[in-house]
């Protein structure tokens, strides 16, 4: 076994604190690789929280993982020690369902193996995320990361930048489209981007007037204050697609009166309770609801080479893991500009 450093929570109701445990020896399809950077997550938040269900304890967050790769078994073939690598949300999948044969393992019809507060493929050991010094993880589910760009601006494009370019690839929002992102948080940020980066006219929907400055160096063409009834007036009937990042309950109903006829909220936040939605906001203008998980593994690279071409990183704060208790206050309050980034050294 591999003696890891890590920081754990102990239970909801407990802060994360310095804990050591031990991970699986590399075996034939692993990779192990030491982790530098990783980004914090509002899921790292639900997720010790319990907000969204009663999660495995003790609990080491972290699916934003970029780091060097240590040590490789026998029979790895796309990695070699001293390789950059990344990981983000899922670690393992069934791999032969008809989701996983399409790239899809995010969908595995047996369910995904998330990188932390997941049981392997065993149903029975647990997953410990990236607020970690090492991992090991099989070939399959490891990242190709790119030298060219600074690699802690990176490890948030494991998680908040591939959920939000695989919904903009999938609807093949781009030039012609006028594109809401709705908070701009970690994922609402990357959104902004890769919008830009497609060709789409993007207007941020904030909660926040003081990111509005923010928002315009990050490429967006328009800003909307969505506590301004006047401001929300003049942009309702106005977009083909609002990329929903929100973290918790809001009103679907106004913001879905924005949408343009034929238009389509895509939900990638996920609050912990249930939203309301009146029939009348779909129906008269045929709108549409969806959702969308991470992306699947081949998306993900696609994603990560399309960033290192188009040098393409996140906004970041790098903070100590002593740190990581104040991040999350901030990033509560949506004081969030716009993803934490743990410097592992520090741990
Ligand atoms: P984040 O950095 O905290 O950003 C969320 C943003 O939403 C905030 O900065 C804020 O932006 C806005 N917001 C917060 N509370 C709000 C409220 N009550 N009403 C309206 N806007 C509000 O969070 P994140 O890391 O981007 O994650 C966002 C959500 O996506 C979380 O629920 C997370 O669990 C989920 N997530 C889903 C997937 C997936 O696969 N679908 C993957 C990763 C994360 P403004 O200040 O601009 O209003
Ligand atoms: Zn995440």
């Amino acid at each position: 076994m591999i003696t890891t450093k890590g920081y754990a929570a102990q239970s909801a109701e407990t802060d994360l604190a310095p804990w050591n445990f031990e991970r699986r020896e590399v075996g034939p399809h692993d990779v192990q690789f030491e982790i530098l950077f990783c980004g914090v997550c509002h899921s790292d938040l639900h997720q010790i929280k319990n907000d969204w269900f009663p999660g495995i304890f003790p609990m080491v967050p972290g699916h934003e993982i970029v780091g060097r790769v240590v040590k490789v078994g026998d029979h790895v073939k796309n990695f070699k020690v001293g390789d950059l690598a990344g990981t983000g949300c899922m670690v393992d999948s069934c791999q032969v369902c008809e989701n996983c044969k399409q790239d899809l393992e995010q969908y595995c019809l047996e369910g995904n193996t998330q990188t932390y507060n997941s049981m392997e493929r065993d149903g029975s050991s647990p997953t410990y995320g990236g607020y970690s010094n090492t991992i090991v993880v099989r070939e399959e589910f490891v990242l190709h990361v790119s030298d060219k760009l600074d690699l802690a601006a990176v490890a948030p494009l494991l998680c908040a930048g591939i959920t939000t370019y695989s919904p903009l690839r999938h609807w093949k929002v781009g030039k012609g489209h006028k594109l809401a992102v709705l908070g701009l948080g970690g994922l609402g940020h990357m959104a902004v981007k890769f919008g830009v980066s497609f060709g789409a006219e993007v207007t941020v929907l904030s909660t926040s007037p003081a990111k509005e400055e923010d928002a315009k160096k990050l490429g967006a063409h328009h800003f909307v204050v969505t506590k301004d009834a006047e401001q929300i007036k003049a942009a309702t009937g106005t977009f083909d697609f609002i990329l929903d990042t929100v973290s918790a309950a809001h009103d679907f109903n106004m913001y879905l009166s924005l949408l343009k006829t034929n238009g389509t909220m895509i939900c990638v936040g996920a609050p912990s309770t249930p939203a309301e939605i009146s029939a009348f906001s779909l129906l008269g203008g045929r709108k549409s609801v969806a959702g969308s998980g991470i992306g699947g593994i081949k998306e993900t690279q696609e994603m990560l080479d399309y960033c290192a071409e188009n040098n393409i990183v996140s906004e970041i704060e790098l903070i100590d893991i002593k740190d990581v208790h104040a991040a999350y206050e901030r990033m509560e309050k949506g004081d969030v500009r716009y993803r934490f980034v743990i410097d592992m050294a520090t741990l």
